[in-house]
């Protein structure tokens, strides 16, 4: 067979399987949006045969055939070159799921279809005893599945792996502690600072609709093109895409708060900008496709907080926010506003954690998970566990459960190895900015101009139309000309932090 001829075939097969995939996501979404609670256990046997289905697809062995064609072929001689990325990354896939038992991958998708409800229920009624069963089937199937994947230090490595490719728990480690030593000082000094903002602006009772219409206006303005997405209401956020044209995102409101549904969105924005700025003529193969769930939140930090949580978003947005709101914010400067939204507090919650503490609520779990994936943590330990944790980094206690270690979504779903991506995300945005600024001139005022065009063509270039062309730490470099590094977050807080609360 020739190279050509197997290429073609193997991104046919490639294109099929992410039509398959987004099946499988259209009825993800549907459950986390307008399912009917009692189509749960037929929902959960639609996903388990279409994960089946996938599974079978994705281990077949005419791909590893199609592989060894490819391999050595002068197609690939250009690393860099679509063709070369989309064998390696096939091939990634490849190995992973010939390993893993499409019984396993069936269960996996059952079981969790079923534990998100129960954890749904379990944390409403703050009854960690009702999701206990689920955890521990969940985490003993991530335990096999790590296993089967199988891992030089920790089986943790062979699930972080699936998110952030080459990331290893010693590394996040590392990180973490690195970050931890520069964040609890500065955390100090905020909160015992003498100059602090009122947050009353928050929380003065802000009409669901207005709240939507501004969100909408926002996530507009920044480029999110609402002719190929939309914006929906969950239990918690989230985005997806459906395919070409269909990026899907979700928020939640509050009447009491201005925050989290405003910040919900623009924080799903930034994963939806990612997925609409993907390359459509590498649709469903890996050159179109995002590199990693660390890249991924690196665009939702970015919008979330580096430019929502800016002075000059803020000089564009208050504005608008008061003609939305009217009269409510008639009384509020910008200045006033952006001390507001950069209000830091050690809280129990972590979607509502402000970006200085927020970390070290990731952290926390982190610990946790590699903790349990290892067995060192046995299930039934995990609310005392994660009370602890949070004694430890955070110098609280959650009152309960609900506020505690049933707050999260994240591991009924499966997703263990997800949380340290929001760390990783959040050192890469950074960078990302700096880099952005160098390139594109007065940034600030480019933004506080309403101006975002110039920015997310960057970030296109640089990012979204990459796709899967380098390792996520390599992604970093090219765009950044430096590898990942945690420096230059962490000097953005202190100047931002430093100016606001005079420290
Ligand atoms: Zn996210």
């Amino acid at each position: 067979m020739l190279p050509d001829a197997a290429y073609a075939e193997l991104i046919g097969r490639s294109r099929e399987d992410a039509l398959v995939a987004a099946c499988a996501s259209l009825l993800e979404w549907d459950q986390e949006t307008y399912m009917p609670p009692g189509a749960v256990d037929a929902r959960g046997d639609q996903l388990a045969f279409l994960a089946g289905q996938l599974h079978d697809r994705a281990s077949a062995p005419r791909i590893g055939e199609l592989l060894a064609v490819l391999e050595g072929s002068s197609l690939l001689a250009d690393a860099e070159s679509a063709s070369a990325v989309n064998v390696r990354e096939i091939r990634r896939g490849y190995e992973r799921q010939s390993r893993i038992p499409r019984a396993l991958a069936e269960d996996l998708a059952r079981t969790t279809a079923r534990a998100q409800q129960e954890w749904a229920g379990a944390r409403a009624d703050n009854d960690f005893a009702r999701f206990r069963p689920w955890l521990a089937r969940i985490v003993a199937l991530k335990r096999d599945e790590a296993a089967c994947v199988g891992f030089v230090d920790s089986p943790y490595d062979a699930l972080l792996d699936d998110y952030e490719p080459g990331a290893r728990a010693a590394d996040v480690a590392r990180l973490y502690d690195a970050i931890r030593a520069e964040l609890v000082p500065l955390i100090d000094a905020i909160i015992g600072a003498s100059r602090q903002p009122s947050v009353e602006v928050l929380h003065r009772g802000y009409a669901i609709d207005r709240q939507q219409a501004f969100a909408r206006s926002m996530a507009e303005a920044v480029g999110f093109d609402f002719a190929q997405g939309r914006l929906d209401l969950s239990v918690h956020p989230f985005c997806t895409r459906i395919g070409p044209g269909d990026v899907r995102l979700t928020t939640r409101y509050r009447e009491d708060d201005l925050e989290e549904g405003l910040f919900g969105v623009l924080h799903e924005v930034g994963h939806g900008l990612y997925e609409q700025g993907l390359d459509p003529a590498h649709d469903g193969t890996p050159m179109g496709e995002a590199v990693s769930l660390g890249v991924h939140e690196s665009q939702s930090r970015f919008w979330e907080n580096r430019i929502g949580r800016s002075r000059a978003f803020w000089g564009f947005a208050t504005g608008h926010a008061r003609v939305v709101f009217a009269p409510l914010l008639d009384d509020v400067s910008p200045d006033a506003f952006h001390f507001a939204i950069n209000h830091v507090a050690r809280t129990p919650i972590r979607v509502r954690a402000d970006e200085v503490t927020y970390n070290l609520h990731t952290l926390i779990r982190f610990e946790l998970e590699v903790a349990l994936i290892t067995g060192a943590l046995d299930v039934a330990d995990v609310p005392e566990a994660w009370n602890d944790g949070y004694r430890r980094h955070l110098g609280l206690t959650p009152a309960t459960d609900r506020d505690g270690c049933l707050q999260d979504s994240h591991w009924s779903a499966g997703l263990i190895g997800y949380f340290p991506t929001y760390t990783l995300g959040d050192v890469y945005s950074a960078q990302l900015l700096d880099a952005a600024g160098r390139d594109l001139g007065d940034l600030d005022a480019q933004i506080a101009a309403g101006e975002f065009a110039p920015l997310l063509d960057w970030l296109r270039g640089h990012v979204h139309r990459q796709g899967q062309r380098y390792t996520p730490a390599a992604l970093v470099e090219h765009a950044t000309g430096s590898p990942p590094d945690h420096g230059p977050l962490i000097a953005g807080l202190r100047r931002k932090y430093t100016a606001l609360y005079d420290l």
